[in-house]
């Protein structure tokens, strides 16, 4: 009889102890790995982990199960966009803003930011720059206060005095101080070295450098190299030393090569890259973010009278349209893509529009699901945790209601997201 009691105690405690099992029902599951979508499949989630995918709908009863009815959906694992700035969304007002915002106002911004974005279908973004308040923000996301996409966080860029991120660019002699390493200007190897275990103390993830002049800075050049091979290969050394890999925003070729010698893992935009760059992208493992949804935003933007400072719309309305031709010859080429669209330089929560404009730049559609979610997880070095839905993997699983590969826009439209085992939108 004891024994008996025993069993039973036994079994209801089993049954209370375990976490809740949920059974998402899907219509159709991309595989990313293999590109190849597969019909009729049951996820099976338990806490924040994916346990299992098995062939068929799964049904089980019990209190501590919950079944999600996807049958009529293309589900696949939550998209990784490589390049974002969720403290910001460029408007008229940017420059001004800049001088009348405090870090709080930064701060309850970028919340709303970071929901969109998620809700969008990303789940995890890797932030490229602001002003540091992107530390906070991830660090609340993951403490689980707002909602938000897991963030790889660069803090504050790093630029040369002048360069296209240094913080005073543009403004009046009287304010702008003398910037160095901490507030992210360089101007030898050991101020790099500097920056970089600045950034390490702050609490960044990876570390970004604008390797030459940029659309949106005002300054007269957008594409000439802002860094010495020297500073960037320091900056490099130095951010592998804390774990961490370097992204270099880049428009024109010769500071391209520089930071892809200099040891960065991604090139940002690559307006200007010519067919010799991309070899040396090859040889060097580097990637291309091709970012094609800002050039075209931007450009669109710079036709309106008054929304950029004068200085920039040449530059906006020569560099923008430029990024998707040079995007469709490095894809041609066997350049590494990790997809990424800069957004915050166009409102947030639209990033799903950059893969429409890969495929109509010819990467079949498959291949842009894949560098957004297995490339990209890979940069990360995550791979064994997101972008796939395996065994093992952590759950973010989105959902559409189309075939991407018969209709690419369907991606603008995500219906389902869940986040760690945690549904966002349904
Ligand atoms: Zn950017």
């Amino acid at each position: 009889m004891k024994k008996i009691i025993f069993l039973f105690f036994t079994l209801f405690i089993f049954q209370y102890s375990i976490a809740q099992t949920t059974y998402i029902h899907c219509g159709k599951l991309i595989d990313t790995k293999t590109g190849k979508i597969a019909k009729k499949k049951t996820i099976v989630v338990q806490g924040n982990k994916i346990v299992s995918v098995v062939d068929g709908y799964l049904m089980v009863k019990s209190k501590t199960a919950k079944t999600i009815n996807l049958k009529d959906k293309v589900v696949m694992p939550g998209l990784i966009d490589m390049h974002v700035h969720l403290e910001m969304e460029y408007d008229k007002k940017t420059r001004i803003k800049k001088y009348i915002l405090n870090e709080a106002d930064i701060a309850y911004n970028s919340v709303k930011f970071a929901e969109l974005t998620l809700k969008n279908g990303f789940t995890t973004v890797r932030d490229l720059g602001g002003t540091g308040v992107n530390i906070s923000l991830r660090n609340a996301i993951n403490a689980g206060k707002i909602p938000g996409p897991r963030v790889f966080t660069a803090g504050k860029s790093i630029a040369t005095t002048g360069g296209h991120a240094d913080p005073t660019n543009g403004s009046s002699r009287k304010l702008i101080g003398n910037p160095g390493p901490k507030e992210g200007v360089v101007n030898s190897v050991e101020d790099a070295k500097k920056a970089v275990r600045q950034r390490y103390k702050n609490g960044a993830d990876c570390i970004k450098i604008t390797a030459t002049g940029g659309v949106l800075s005002v300054a007269k050049s957008g594409d000439n190299p802002q860094f010495t091979v020297e500073e960037v290969k320091a900056i490099c050394d130095m951010a592998k030393d804390y774990g961490m890999h370097v992204a270099a925003h880049a428009h024109g070729d010769e500071g391209m090569q520089r930071a892809i010698i200099g040891g960065v893992k991604t090139i940002e935009h690559g307006t200007y890259m010519s067919d010799k760059t991309m070899d040396l992208m090859i040889k060097y493992d580097a990637y291309l973010v091709p970012t094609i949804t800002a050039g075209k935003e931007v450009a669109e933007k710079a036709k309106v009278k008054g929304f950029y400072p004068d200085i920039v719309v040449p530059k906006a309305l020569v560099v923008g349209p430029q990024i998707q031709g040079t995007f469709r010859r490095a894809y041609k080429k066997g350049v590494g893509i990790a997809f990424g669209t800069d957004a915050g330089v166009f409102p947030h929560g639209i990033n799903g529009k950059e893969f429409r404009y890969m495929v109509e730049a010819g990467m079949p559609a498959i291949a842009a699901i894949q560098s957004a979610t297995i490339t990209n997880a890979k940069i990360l070095k995550m791979e064994n945790e997101i972008g796939q839905i395996h065994k093992g993997f952590l759950a973010d699983i989105i959902a559409v209601n189309d075939d991407p590969i018969k209709n690419i826009s369907t991606m603008e439209n995500v219906v389902f997201v869940m986040k760690n085992g945690i549904v966002y939108k349904r």
